[in-house]
């Protein structure tokens, strides 16, 4: 035997409805089976308005109309749609009860009042209209014997006087059962169809077993019949190991155990009603939740044990809606009996309590109930510990609303150490709070009280780091030249292998000095240039910044392919919304000393990354091992160094016997310069790189305390535009044959070299150097870096190698972007 029950989802639409008829069919062909429906979807919603006006005197036509439409309709439908449809006969049935229902709620309209039997009456017609079209549907299409149960007769609650006695009743098992137990004596197979949602206590009064409760209903079914298997039909493939329709990647569990659905529902999981799972488990109803939309999908089977899977976890989730109570004062400690008295009082009050959290002080006792019963909850309190809060033993109670809870789940988190510590990083990185935790003793789950606001984006960061789904970079190039360009070709080559590695790098934004193309799923690399041109929103940060509030992105990475200042300067807003930063600019680490201390500590106090390995030596790794130095007690002693891999280009040219203008329009011509060739030949560019290795090393300097040599006059410098600096170049070739006639007399080369001295004093300088030294070889665009140090002397520790060139940089600058990823 099988007890099968359709949401209000899976009934609403005709098709479904249709579905569902037909899978009871196919399931349960020659044997005896349980239907149990649920209203049709959204049907209790409109019942729950229409009472809530009649109970304030207001009309309740409009509601009224739409729902006796609503299953008219559907009437007309079925009887359109299948052969030998009982049509005459199910409208009569549908009419009698549609006009008790205008009965009822004229009745409380009237009075302005009514018992919570009643109101319990009025909200389970959904259910009572749905069993019939689908009992009247079921004769049109099953051969079994049909039978429409009375589910208020045979679903008997526990009395009591409380509202949650009627609207959210318990079941009383043994009445149940007992009542139950003999629709399993069927001489040939018969297809019972039963209303969900609704019961009746002793009494005989119509209770209800809370909203969403139909999934509870066919677990008693199940149980008192024990049914070989129960499956609940959704609009969803299964239990997800997260809300699906708040973390796009969610994926459906394959098999999870009682105990670990049961915390899934419980913590929010809307798929099952959280009191279903105990009468399943008690019997061990194997049962599974699949999709009436995808009926051959497996969905998810829960049973008694899990069987081991990939990660510890078996889902997250989320519950809203929450108020947090705290109890406090000095006078708590070590009180016997004092959490007791907490929540008894809670409880005779009618309020669950969702979650307990206690401070290892016992000066706090706080706890989270359902927003909606903050209020009972709070009077509750106050009258219990009035004596207390009269002599100030304790202090006035403290309510913190809008809160979530998010709730890591899983049977094999018992076995596995760091689940917590994961879950607090997750929500560090998400720059969400923690306003409280609670652990349950089983440790099958771990849930953090967190601020509602920041509930989609703190869910969303945990399910990344416990489902290792694709860690997600969500990429924000600033500037297309020849390095992001060349950047996103790269990316655009490696984004399949890198997801290979879980690594989901997507370029959500691009950005030129006028425009940006924003796109939050990830911008396709085949086109960008075309739609960058295209785009119409400007690229200000400001414009950036609204995006990233509004979109919340995952990981969001900003990267700095510009040389602009201004943009430098935006740094600490960035960090300080949530997002790493990689620069290849080298603006920002060459602005004054206290702006440099200013970005570390934003990034700092962020928890964000601040990586420009690309600012020294392109894509050599030169301040990576600078700072592993620093970071194991090594102090610099002097440097030199070649920093440009253009002058390194010219000198070595000029070791060839080039003249200066010729060897400066050969690099140009191969590239090597920038655009305009004095931004090299200035010394600038030499002089931020050696400001940033020193600063790594400790600095305080500025840039204006390097003294720099220039390597061509100031005239010369001063020339209007490239082509007459590019023509009048010849003017130096004489001051260099000089240099070089004097430096080949003594076996040397020239050099333009970056020096900090064993003073820190730093300098520009051409220095002439003998086969001896370690830049006489480096030429043909190669740096090279000389480090003396506490450790490396007298033999200095050098790295050389090509430091220039869109490849090599924009790979370094792509290897920044992945130390991002979450580890
Ligand atoms: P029904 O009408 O079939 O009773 P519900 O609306 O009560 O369906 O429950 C199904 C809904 O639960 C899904 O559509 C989905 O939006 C929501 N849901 C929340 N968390 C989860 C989860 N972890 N897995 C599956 N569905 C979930
Ligand atoms: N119809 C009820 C509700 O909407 C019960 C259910 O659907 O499970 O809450
Ligand atoms: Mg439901």
């Amino acid at each position: 035997m099988k007890v099968l029950k359709f949401g209000g989802s899976s009934l609403k639409p005709l098709q479904a409805f249709i579905e569902c008829c037909n899978i009871t069919r196919q399931q349960c062909a020659d044997e005896t089976s349980v239907t149990v429906v649920s209203a049709l979807g959204g049907v209790t919603n409109r019942l729950q308005t229409a009472l809530n006006n009649a109970l304030t005197g207001e009309n309740t036509i409009v509601e009224l109309e739409s729902i006796t439409e609503q299953h008219q309709q559907r009437l007309e439908q079925l009887h359109k749609t299948l052969d030998n449809f009982e049509h005459q006969a199910c409208q009569q049935t549908l009419v009698e009860q549609l006009n008790r229902l205008e009965q009822l709620l004229t009745g409380v309209q009237l009075v302005k009042d009514a018992s919570l039997s009643t109101r319990c009456r009025i909200l389970a017609m959904g259910e009572r209209l749905s069993s019939i079209l689908f009992y009247y549907a079921a004769k049109a299409i099953d051969s079994r014997d049909i039978t429409l149960l009375d589910s208020a007769n045979l679903i008997k609650t526990i009395s009591g006087v409380q509202p949650s006695d009627y609207l959210e009743a318990s079941f009383d098992e043994d009445a149940c059962h007992r009542l139950i137990k003999p629709l399993s004596k069927t001489e040939q197979p018969t297809h019972y169809i039963a209303a969900g949602f609704v019961s009746s206590n002793e009494e005989g009064e119509i209770t209800l077993l809370g909203r969403n409760g139909s999934d509870l209903s066919a677990a008693i079914y199940a149980a008192a019949l024990s049914a070989d298997e129960l499956q609940i039909w959704s609009d969803v493939e299964g239990i997800y190991n997260a809300d699906p329709n708040r973390v796009s990647r969610a994926q459906v569990i394959e098999q999870l155990s009682y105990q670990e659905a049961m915390e899934l529902s419980f913590f929010g999981a809307k798929v099952l009603h959280p009191k279903t799972i105990a009468p399943i488990a008690s019997y061990r109803i194997p049962t599974r939740i699949k999709n009436t939309f995808k009926p051959d999908d497996a969905g998810t089977l829960i049973t008694s044990s899990s069987n081991p899977r990939e990660f510890p976890l078996a889902g997250i989730t989320m519950l809203d809606d929450l108020a947090m109570l705290t109890l406090s004062g000095v006078d708590l400690k070590g009180h016997a009996g004092l959490a007791e008295r907490v929540f008894q009082c809670i409880s005779r009050e009618g309020v669950s309590i969702i979650l307990i959290s206690q401070s290892s002080s016992e000066y706090a006792i706080s706890f989270c109930v359902n927003q909606s019963d903050v209020s009972r909850a709070k009077r509750a309190l106050n009258r219990e510990f009035a004596l207390e809060m009269k002599h100030h033993q304790v202090d006035p109670v403290d309510v913190r609303e809008s809160l979530s809870s998010i709730t890591v789940v899983g049977d094999h988190m018992k076995q596995t150490h760091g689940i917590a510590a994961k879950l607090f990083s997750a929500l560090a990185a998400a720059n969400v709070n923690i306003v409280a935790i609670a652990q349950d003793s089983s440790e099958r789950s771990i849930s953090a009280v967190i601020r509602q606001a920041k509930s989609k984006v703190a869910l969303n960061k945990t399910y990344e780091y416990f489902f290792q789904c694709p860690r997600v970079i969500s990429a924000v190039l600033y500037g297309v030249g020849t390095i992001g360009d060349e950047l996103l070709s790269q990316i655009k080559q490696q984004q399949n292998w890198l997801l290979q590695q879980r690594i989901d790098l997507r370029v959500i934004a691009i950005a030129n000095s006028k425009q940006l193309l924003w796109h939050s799923d990830g911008i396709s690399l085949d086109n960008w240039r075309l739609e960058l041109d295209n785009a119409s929103t400007p690229s200000s940060i400001e414009q950036l910044q609204s995006l990233i509030t509004q979109e919340r992105p995952l990981n969001p990475v900003f990267i700095d392919c510009t040389s602009n200042d201004q943009l430098a300067e935006c740094y600490p807003a960035l960090f300080e919304q949530g997002l790493h930063i990689v620069a290849a600019n080298k603006k920002a680490n060459t602005l004054s000393h206290n702006y440099y201390l200013t970005l570390r500590e934003k990034a700092q106090q962020s928890l964000k990354q601040f990586a420009y390995e690309t600012n020294v030596g392109a894509g050599l790794p030169v301040i990576a091992n600078i700072q592993n130095q620093v970071r194991s007690g090594d102090s610099l002693l002097s440097f030199d160094g070649i920093l440009s891999g253009s002058l390194s280009y010219i000198m070595g040219k000029l070791d060839d016997g080039l003249s200066f203008s010729q060897a400066v329009l050969e690099a140009k011509q191969k590239g090597f310069t920038e655009p305009d060739p004095r931004d090299d030949l200035s010394g600038m560019d030499v002089a931020r790189k050696l400001l940033i290795i020193a600063r790594e090393f400790g600095a305080t300097q500025e840039l204006t305390d390097i003294e720099i040599e220039p390597l061509i006059s100031d005239e010369l410098n001063d020339a209007k535009t490239i082509d007459d600096f590019l023509q009048r170049l010849p003017e130096m070739d004489t001051v260099f044959e000089e240099k070089i006639k004097q430096a080949k007399q003594q076996q040397k080369v020239l050099r333009l070299a970056g020096v900090i001295n064993d003073q820190g004093k730093m300098a520009v300088q051409l220095l002439a150097v003998d086969a001896s030294h370690p830049l006489y070889s480096i030429r043909d665009g190669e740096n090279a870096f000389s480090f003396t140090t506490a450790r490396y002397h007298p033999v200095p520790l050098v790295i050389r190698g090509y430091g220039a060139g869109a490849d090599v940089t924009a790979a370094g600058v792509f290897g920044d972007i992945l130390k991002t990823v979450v580890a």
